[in-house]
């Protein structure tokens, strides 16, 4: 039996180097290997006559050579030139620097030619394109595998290992679907399935392997929620009661609530009073006024006589809310307190008293939540903020400490509906699709880094620092490592201190800083006491300082529209006229198409479709944004038709066999496991 768990750094090829680059790649195991899927394909299979041929094409020609490789010299390079034909038409054949190649063309011999081919006059130009003689298919007379994002492994490299990786597993692979849905579908085998997704002859071979692929990541996911969502349907939910009025807040608030928080309010109240447990996905865009709705839920629930659990993602947040849940709960003598994982352990074991006595209304907290010995008296209602931080387990680890409460999870990642209903199968969805009125647009400017731009960028700083604004500077994102993010963070930091921004205070966060030092430098940052704040993505969710009103985004190429977008929101807060300035760097793919839709909009839904249509849904996605394992091949904008095939299928298995116990589905059941525990126990 192949083992597909073992270390990838035992395929052949794979050096002490390479293994690190592969790493980097989550390319860990075997299985990683030959399940990172190609990104796209080049088509070198298909000769094309050169008279057929577009200027700035990537072309295939099969030609005969009519010249010998000839050698000009041009400014000191030596430039070596072949000219060849076919029935159509001739071409010029150019290298540099490769005078070596002589030897491997002959008159009258044909060959085949790979590269972008240059037309002007009426005269054809490839620039050192890879070849082949007519009749050997090394690089040429095939398609050929393009993989995402490599770090420096060439793309001949990885392709190559991978190669290897295939090899070794020579075609005994076990079989992951059962046979009955092969037949029902219509889908080819494993084996076949994966050899062809990397080295397909032709393109209908590849469409039906990547069918079977998708099919089969889809209906693993749709699987999953299901049986997550058969978990609680089934139980019986707290009546919460109808006398605990959402109007005893309502009433006291310094603001108007907007339609649709009401009408959010109005579902949330009438989940909480039947008798079915909530469990409600609350969407709304950045600012649209999330917290407030959590907080008059969680009133009605303290006053049920029931406690509540809010869960942040980070500790900021955490003790931001802790704020605001005081400022208006204290009134009516609901006792709040925090738990993150910085308190002494003092302070820690009398929380844990409290909370178990039930002398503790609402415990407002982050991971440290999620801990063993916290216990709840009668958890009522939980809310988890910002829920694409969370896996899917952990806000089902929070709910078990009650019995059966109800959910909340509150999301700012604003996803098409369709979408959210599938993806989010197992909630219900309440959409807060309005601002609170006083919200200005933000204006968002796209500028390449440049000196004379930076120059100006600042001076538009100083200006609304002058004005009594504050701003927050973002630091570029650094892929490769946390540590380097954190240097560039303070480096930014240090030299506006010392030049530019020497007459203002500047200060610097970052995720690795202690949580009472984060919070010291927030809470100075909200008091005014803080003109400049440089940070990493620290500052992406939740944190609410109205002042602020300019955000400028170091190399904003490097960050997905769906994240500026949550940046973005971290102004526009209060009455003043708001700015995001993005600067660029030439890195990146499609870089200015991207930039124009954030400075063309600020609607959450059009940018994340956007996003989802530039990026494709294997990063949008991702782990990171949902909580969902990211997807490997399947891309939810082009395979939606295939989603509702997957899902119809998976409501049928799940009604069938709703805990996957027939012979049949076991192997089903083991890919769950597989697939969804890794990120389960975080
Ligand atoms: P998000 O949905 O991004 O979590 P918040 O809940 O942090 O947004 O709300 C952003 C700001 O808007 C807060 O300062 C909040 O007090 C304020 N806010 C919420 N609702 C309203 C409203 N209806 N009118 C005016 N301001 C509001
Ligand atoms: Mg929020």
């Amino acid at each position: 039996m192949i083992d597909l768990n073992k270390d990838v750094k035992y395929v052949k090829g794979v050096g002490p180097n390479r293994v690190k680059l592969l790493n980097k790649l989550n390319i860990n195991t075997l299985k990683d290997l030959i399940t990172y899927y190609p990104r796209t394909y080049e088509d070198r299979s298909n000769p094309k006559n050169i008279c057929d041929c577009f200027d700035g094409e990537e072309v295939l020609i099969e030609a005969v050579a009519t010249s010998n490789l000839i050698d000009t010299r041009l400014r000191g390079k030596t430039m070596q030139k072949l000219q060849v034909r076919d029935e159509t038409g001739t071409c010029t054949i150019t290298w540099f620097n490769q005078s070596y190649l002589k030897k491997n063309f002959h008159i009258g011999e044909k060959y085949q030619f790979f590269g972008k081919i240059n037309v002007k006059n009426g005269r054809y130009e490839i620039v050192s394109p890879v070849y082949d003689i007519k009749g050997i298919n090394k690089n040429t007379g095939k398609i050929i595998p393009l993989y995402p994002l490599t770090y420096s492994l060439s793309q001949n490299v990885i392709r190559k290992i991978i190669e290897n990786g295939l090899l070794e597993v020579n075609n005994k692979l076990e079989e992951t679907m059962p046979k009955y849905l092969l037949d029902e579908y219509k889908l080819i085998e494993i084996n076949k399935a994966i050899n062809t997704i990397h080295f397909p002859k032709d393109f209908s071979e590849f469409e039906k392997a990547r069918k079977r692929l998708v099919f089969e990541e889809l209906l693993i996911m749709q699987l999953a929620l299901l049986s997550l969502k058969n978990n609680y349907i089934s139980k019986n939910g707290i009546v919460f009661d109808k006398n605990a009025k959402m109007s005893d807040v309502i009433n006291i608030l310094p603001f108007n609530l907007t339609k649709a928080q009401l009408k959010v309010l109005e579902e949330i109240d009438s989940d909480m009073e039947s008798k079915k447990s909530m469990n409600r996905l609350l969407q709304g865009d950045v600012g649209s006024g999330k917290t407030i709705v959590a907080m008059i839920a969680a009133y009605k629930a303290v006053k049920s006589g029931y406690q509540v659990a809010i869960m942040a993602p980070t500790a900021i947040l955490a003790s931001q809310h802790l704020t605001n849940f005081k400022n208006i709960l204290d009134k009516f003598n609901i006792k709040c307190e925090l738990l993150i994982s910085s308190i002494t352990k003092k302070k820690k074991q009398e929380i844990l008293e409290r909370l178990s006595n039930g002398n503790i209304d609402i415990l407002i907290g982050t991971h440290a939540m999620l801990e063993e010995n916290v216990e709840f008296k009668n958890l009522g209602l939980v809310v988890t903020d910002e829920q694409h931080r969370f896996g899917v387990k952990q806000r089902t680890t929070i709910a078990e400490k009650g019995q059966n409460p109800d959910v909340l999870v509150m999301t700012a990642t604003p996803i098409p509906r369709t979408l959210a209903l599938i993806l989010y199968g197992d909630l219900d969805i309440s959409i807060i699709d309005e601002l609170p009125p006083n919200r200005k647009p933000i204006d968002t400017f796209a500028v390449p880094k440049n000196n004379s731009m930076e120059e100006r960028v600042n001076l538009f700083i100083e200006k609304q620092i002058q004005d009594g604004r504050q701003a927050y500077i973002v630091c570029p994102l650094v892929e490769e490592s946390e540590e380097l993010n954190l240097n560039s963070v303070i480096e930014l930091a240090e030299k506006y201190k010392e030049s530019i921004f020497k007459n203002y205070r500047v200060e610097y966060l970052h995720g690795k800083m202690k949580a009472k030092e984060k919070d010291e430098i927030m809470s100075r940052f909200k008091n005014g006491d803080i003109d400049i704040l440089v940070s990493t993505t620290v500052i992406e969710v939740g944190v609410d300082v109205p002042n602020a009103n300019i955000m400028v985004v170091e190399n904003a190429e490097r960050f997905g529209l769906a994240q500026l977008h949550q940046l973005r929101g971290r102004v526009g807060r209060g009455q003043y006229k708001s700015y995001c300035v993005l600067k660029y760097g030439t890195r990146g793919i499609n870089t200015k198409e991207r930039m124009k839709v954030m400075c063309d909009t600020n609607d959450g839904f059009i940018i994340s479709e956007k996003d989802l249509e530039l990026r494709g849904s294997g990063d949008f996605f991702g782990t990171e944004q949902h909580g969902l394992p990211g997807f490997k091949i399947a891309n939810l904008f082009e395979d939606m038709q295939m989603l509702k095939i997957a899902q119809a299928e998976a409501i049928k298995i799940i009604n069938e066999d709703p805990n996957l116990q027939d012979e049949k589905n076991l192997v089903l059941k083991k890919q769950i496991e597989e697939k969804f525990t890794a990120r389960i126990e975080i």
